[in-house]
């Protein structure tokens, strides 16, 4: 928040309605109004599972069995899960011509259930399986049932089409991400403190390459004071709304 006594959502309505040019990175913190905590958190996954054990691709290969114990858990919270109004939000800005694509680097596809249409994805998606054999893919919805080890045609125990520690970053999503970070004119951070490498290089190039950088989350992160331009803390969906109520107006 800036000195002088502006609204900083009014602030940020003019940056965003001026240029025109938007791109969101999005992460944990936008889904956890839709019931799916945060990974690193008192409730998240890796309080319950160590990711060491759990969710590297090492791991996965030595024993997809006990990593399904895992991921059974987190296609099962996800599945059930809709977007919510920060979702929307940002779908909304979208269909306005205000935001032109979100990064993601959540893998429960709930931008695009609100209708977010350029999605980049820099963790992949919980809604496909891949066979690491292979290289043959499904959707998780028809190969993989709850208490099961979802099996490709060739046999081999299927992982979901995540990227599990120890994986690059798909290099497509990698590049676009890249390209829309170069290129916006305003970046919006959402429930990240994009400290996970190399999504946490998205607002430093954004910034040397002349963006404003937005940032939506409710306490301070490594972001805020240098990176940011504009904080506006308080939780995605609440922010969103006033923000689109202050660019309607
Ligand atoms: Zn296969």
């Amino acid at each position: 928040m800036r000195a002088g006594g502006s609204d900083p959502i009014r602030e940020a309505a003019r940056l965003l309605a001026g240029r025109r040019n938007a791109v969101a990175l999005t992460g944990a913190g936008i889904s956890v109004e839709s019931g799916i905590p945060s990974f690193r958190g008192a409730q998240g996954m890796w309080a319950k599972y160590d990711p060491m054990e759990y969710a590297t691709l090492h791991a996965f290969m030595r024993n997809p069995r006990k990593v399904w114990e895992m991921l059974s858990e987190m296609v099962s919270v996800c599945g059930f899960a809709a977007p919510n109004a920060a979702h929307k939000g940002l779908a909304a800005l979208e269909e306005r011509g205000v935001v032109r694509a979100v990064i993601t680097q959540n893998v429960d596809g709930l931008h695009q259930a609100a209708g977010s249409r350029r999605v980049i994805e820099y963790h992949g998606n919980l809604d496909e399986l891949l066979c690491v054999y292979c290289w043959k893919r499904y959707p998780t919805r028809l190969r993989w049932t709850p208490g099961t080890v979802p099996l490709c045609d060739c046999g081999e125990i299927l992982k979901p089409n995540v990227v599990l520690f120890g994986e690059p970053i798909p290099w497509l999503a990698q590049e676009q991400a890249e390209e829309e970070a170069r290129t916006c004119g305003v970046l919006v951070v959402i429930g990240t403190s994009a400290q996970v490498s190399p999504a946490c290089d998205i607002p430093r190039i954004a910034k040397e390459s002349g963006a404003a950088v937005v940032e939506i989350n409710p306490e301070e992160t490594s972001l805020s004071g240098h990176v940011t331009d504009i904080h506006l803390r308080g939780s995605a969906s609440e922010v969103l709304q006033r923000m689109l109520g202050a660019l309607s107006t």
